[in-house]
């Protein structure tokens, strides 16, 4: 069922209910009123009468109580004096006079109209209802409220006055209230309704072309397309920009994955096709053997660069899921920089470049060991690699009061203002073809080896870490990158180390 149906329906079971709710609450409110006034209203009359028989009694006219000889000789039955009949009969409504035997001697002239049963139903009631106590509902006549009053005075004979009234009105409804709820309430229910399914029409219209929008940019060639902005949807400006928002994510993200896989064919066409190349050389009648073993030694060297490319792409692979492969542990820096800077001091010596360790301390922090140092190794053969021979690198770790710095400064090529936002995207190189070469003649340990991924699986441990790892560079000066990594919570008393 569609949306804008549904919550047209939703409108309108939801106003039913309240204009039920809002019908019995309105009824029950008036019946009880009715019920109070009607009440009121009974007990005035009681008072009334008992007031007025009293009033009798005092001036002696209360029964007429010689036995009368009636039709047949059967003696009649006690009744009112008559000068007191005639001022109760004034009374429009149920009125009942009872004497001490509790003998009816008088009713009212509505009460005599009425049917045989009816009458008998009331008469047989009064015993129940207490004197000056609440009204009380008998259902005859479609509903007669009865309300007692003792008659005062000690002299007296006549007991209690029963006064009533037809309540009908309390427990039916009126016909106003009848048409109200018969007719006003479903012109109401409609015109809600009218008003819900035309109010709904345009938010849903506009959500519909929105949703249209959507599928036709991201079928996959149109990313590059936005939602219009206008006036015309600005309620759903919210939910335009979130989705624009979320294109253009989705954009980058399909663009850095397509040049992710552009680039890493491209890496890995190449040493593809000088292995082969080897291997055709290799396997050709007319290679001498020196010449089959240098052929089968470069396709050793490529296969291999392929392994460590491939181990790295997977490598960022997982860190894309978050699936790390840390195992986390205290790591002592100093010895793991001491090993570094002594491979560092073997990669330098061949290719002409100093390599210092001026200053370190003593740090631990919570580290995968492998990968910390697959980090600074990184960091340390980048600066050896881009710098010219007779050229410095220095290595240094500073401990600071909740974090460690591991720097590697180097008097190097550099890398231009505008290249720096780049270094740590993966397979970004500053020149391709010269970082190749370089990369080619000077490969050491470490990660992309000249692919471009070294700067991105070290920001990636860094990060890993809880650290950061930050560049700062002068294009023909050199560069310095900086790690920082949290310190774990137990550390060796403060020491500087010579190295
Ligand atoms: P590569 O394997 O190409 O060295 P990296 O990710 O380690 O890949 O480095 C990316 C690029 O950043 C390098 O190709 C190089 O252009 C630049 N770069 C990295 N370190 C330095 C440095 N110390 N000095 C100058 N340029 C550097």
């Amino acid at each position: 069922m569609p949306t804008r149906v549904r919550l047209t329906l939703t409108v309108a079971v939801a106003l039913s209910a309240a204009l039920a709710a809002l019908s019995i609450s309105l009824w029950l409110s008036r019946r009880a009123y009715v019920y109070r006034d009607l009440s009121r209203y009974a007990a005035a009359q009681a008072t009334l009468a008992a007031r007025a028989i009293q009033e009798g009694a005092e001036a002696g006219d209360t029964l007429t109580e010689e036995p009368l000889l009636g039709s047949g000789g059967k003696l009649s039955p006690r009744v009112l004096a008559p000068r007191l009949w005639r001022i109760l009969e004034a009374i429009p409504d149920y009125l009942i006079v009872v004497d001490r035997d509790s003998s009816v001697v008088y009713m009212s002239e509505a009460l005599r109209r009425l049917d045989f049963d009816d009458r008998t139903a009331i008469v047989n009631a009064l015993a129940e209802i207490p004197d000056d106590g609440p009204a009380a509902l008998l259902d005859v006549d479609g509903g007669v409220l009865l309300v007692a009053r003792g008659v005062q005075g000690p002299s007296v004979v006549l007991k209690r006055v029963i006064a009533g009234v037809h309540a009908g009105g309390a427990i039916e409804a009126p016909r106003e209230y009848i048409i109200t709820v018969f007719f006003l309430f479903p012109l109401i229910l409609g015109g809600a309704l009218t008003a819900a399914w035309v109010f709904l029409g345009k938010p849903f219209d506009q959500l519909n072309r929105i949703t249209d929008e959507v599928a036709a940019i991201t079928d996959g060639r149109s990313l590059h397309r936005r939602l219009a902005v206008d006036d015309s949807r600005a309620e759903l400006s919210d939910l335009v920009a979130t989705l624009n928002a979320m294109i253009d994510r989705l954009e980058q993200s399909f663009l850095g994955l397509r040049r992710f896989t552009a680039d890493a064919s491209h890496e890995l066409k190449t040493p593809l096709t000088v292995l082969r190349a080897d291997v055709e050389r290799a396997m050709s009648d007319g290679t001498s053997k020196s010449e089959r073993l240098v052929a089968l030694e470069e396709a050793l060297h490529e296969s291999a660069r392929m392994a460590d490319l491939v181990e790295t792409l997977l490598t960022l692979a997982r860190a894309d899921e978050g699936r790390f492969d840390l195992h986390l542990e205290p790591v002592a820096l100093a010895p793991l920089l001491r090993d570094v800077y002594e491979t560092a001091l073997i990669l330098g010596e061949t290719a002409g470049v100093e390599v210092q360790l001026p200053f370190t301390a003593d740090a631990v922090v919570m580290g995968d060991a492998p990968r910390l140092r697959q980090l600074f190794l990184n960091l340390v053969t980048n600066a050896i690699k881009y710098t010219q021979a007779g050229g410095r690198v220095d290595i240094g770790l500073g401990r600071h009061p909740d974090h460690v710095a591991f720097v590697v400064r180097d008097t190097g090529i550099g890398i231009a203002a505008a290249d720096i936002p780049y270094v740590f995207d993966r397979f970004w190189r500053a020149d391709r073809v010269r970082s190749r070469t370089i990369a080619r003649t000077r490969d050491g340990e470490g990660g992309g080896g000249g692919s471009g991924l070294g700067l991105a699986i070290s920001q990636w441990i860094a990060h890993a870490h809880g650290g950061a790892l930050a560049v700062t560079s002068r294009l023909g000066k050199g560069s310095l990158f900086t790690v920082t990594l949290p310190l774990a919570a137990d550390q060796p008393a403060e020491s500087f180390i010579e190295p």
